[in-house]
């Protein structure tokens, strides 16, 4: 057989997850020269993008626009789709082994963490996750029910995704109506009665994750007032200390303190966003529902490394809450026969080398990118250069001649082996049909998109 990477004998590239991070990953790729690369992007989802479309915010379009550089990705001659088809199930590691020289893993974090508090099992007691993933149309999620008929929540945790999370709960039924959320999800928030929506950092806000312009949004809402209580914003001196070297945390400190002083303003609804408090127990009532939340005040210690970590005092407070997210951060999910860090809810990897855990040593020919290969953090823009260096070490490793040995190393051997397995699967060029749409069953309405939420109505769209 001819050198790997040429005309002859294209290097062979399957990406499993359809999310940013894949999308970064194939453009990576594409830009190689002198190598001829062709790339599969499979989906467990007939829809691609990831968090893009199932994780951002339908108020936030802007940072959506994104998809026009993966579109230009896709347009590569040597780029497909495999939409709908299931890494695990429709193929397997073995499937690919037999087909790819490399395998790239960038499935993202599929679930979340947990609390581990008293209550958090009770009705009406959700991961935000899945809130987000309901109102942004997921297939998955589209038939979750949520009980917004309470008249108030609490939102735990202080990163970006609670942000969206309370944000969402407080806009108005016409800021919603101009968005992409889906239409089901429209339908319940515009008959929401919820009035307050409680934000909870365990730690202070010199420590809070949330970011700059996020948390200014928050304070620009036409529907709801933000408030937050002039002794929580407070700083301890240790954090007054850290504020020194952090510019961006000394402006957040500043922007909380500003709300601090605000009066309410009457509008129907308000967000009250708290620091130093965690849960300690949510609390039910005989339905099974959440009716309150014990929460303790917090106070803070550095650690060794000098980390400012929360440490309870005996001060304990009952919020009465009827519907409570937790928003604790993403997990990730293992993926059969590829080597997982358990504690770390990633690949076992090295600079997106997948490792093997015994002999940590590179198992030949698979790599990660993203979150299941570093963890749930940073914004979508973090993938790209997270994919660069991955596929650097591919590069690498090619050169070294460090690749699978696929027996069936063509195109059209992976399309007849999926044809086979999903005959419905989506391609690239259906997709772009579901795509245009949407984006006409929005344009009539008003709105960026009308997203299909179920494959069932992606597939008869499809003349299937
Ligand atoms: P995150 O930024 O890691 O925030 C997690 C939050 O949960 C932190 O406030 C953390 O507090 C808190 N937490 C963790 N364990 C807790 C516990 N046991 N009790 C109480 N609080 C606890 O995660 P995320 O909000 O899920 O966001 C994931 C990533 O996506 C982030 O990088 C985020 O910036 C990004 N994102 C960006 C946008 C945007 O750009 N608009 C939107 C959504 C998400 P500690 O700090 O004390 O651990």
């Amino acid at each position: 057989m001819s050198q790997v990477g040429t005309e002859k004998n294209p290097l062979r590239v399957a990406i499993i997850g359809a999310g940013p991070t894949g999308f970064y990953a194939a453009e990576h790729l594409f830009k190689q020269k002198g190598i001829v690369i062709e790339v599969d992007l499979h989906d467990r989802l007939p829809t691609p993008f990831g968090l893009v479309r199932g994780g951002v915010a339908p108020d936030h379009q802007k940072i959506k626009s994104v998809t026009k550089a993966y579109d230009r990705t896709a347009a590569h001659p040597r780029f497909r789709f495999y939409g709908y088809v299931e890494f695990g199930s429709d193929v397997s590691l073995e499937d690919l082994k037999k087909h790819y020289h490399q395998v790239l893993f960038s499935t993202g974090a599929q679930t979340d963490r947990s609390l581990d508090v008293p209550g958090e099992g009770l009705k009406r007691s959700h991961a935000a996750t899945e809130f987000v993933a309901w109102y942004n149309g997921h297939p998955d999620y589209r038939h979750r029910q949520f009980d917004l008929s309470v008249e108030r929540a609490a939102v735990v945790g202080v990163g970006n995704v609670a942000v969206d999370v309370a944000r969402i709960l407080c806009r108005t039924p016409a800021e919603l109506a101009a968005t992409d959320i889906a239409d089901y999800a429209e339908e319940a928030l515009r008959a929401s009665r919820i009035k307050e929506v409680y934000m909870l950092g365990r730690r202070g806000p010199a420590q809070a994750a949330f970011t700059n312009p996020e948390l200014k949004e928050l304070g620009e809402m036409p529907g709801a007032d933000i408030v937050v209580l002039p002794e929580e914003v407070e700083l301890d001196p240790l954090s007054e200390k850290s504020l020194a070297d952090d510019k961006a945390a000394a402006r957040k400190v500043e922007i909380l303190q500003e709300y601090a002083l605000r009066r309410e303003t009457g509008k129907p609804r308000k967000l009250v966003v708290r620091f130093l408090v965690s849960p300690e127990e949510i609390i039910g009532n005989a339905a099974g529902e959440v009716v309150a939340m014990r929460i303790v005040k917090n106070e803070l210690y550095a650690t060794d490394n000098g980390t400012l970590r929360p440490r309870a005092t005996d001060q304990i407070e009952e919020l009465p809450v009827g519907l409570v997210f937790r928003s604790v951060g993403y997990q990730g999910v293992p993926l059969p026969g590829v080597p997982f860090h358990e504690k770390w809810g990633v690949i076992w990897n090295e600079k997106g080398r997948v490792i093997d855990p015994e002999t940590k040593k590179p198992v030949a020919g698979l790599y990660a990118a993203g979150w299941i290969k570093r963890g749930p953090t940073g914004v979508i823009g973090t993938n790209k250069p997270d994919a660069l260096e991955t596929v650097q070490r591919m590069m690498e490793d090619l050169a070294q001649g460090l690749t699978l040995h696929p027996s069936q190393a063509q195109a059209s051997a992976v399309e007849k082996l999926v044809r086979e397995r999903k005959p419905n699967y989506v391609s690239w060029e259906d997709w772009k049909r579901l795509d245009e749409i949407e984006v006409g069953k929005g344009k009539r309405e008003g709105r960026p998109r009308l997203k299909f939420t179920t494959v069932e109505e992606m597939q008869a769209a499809l003349g299937r």
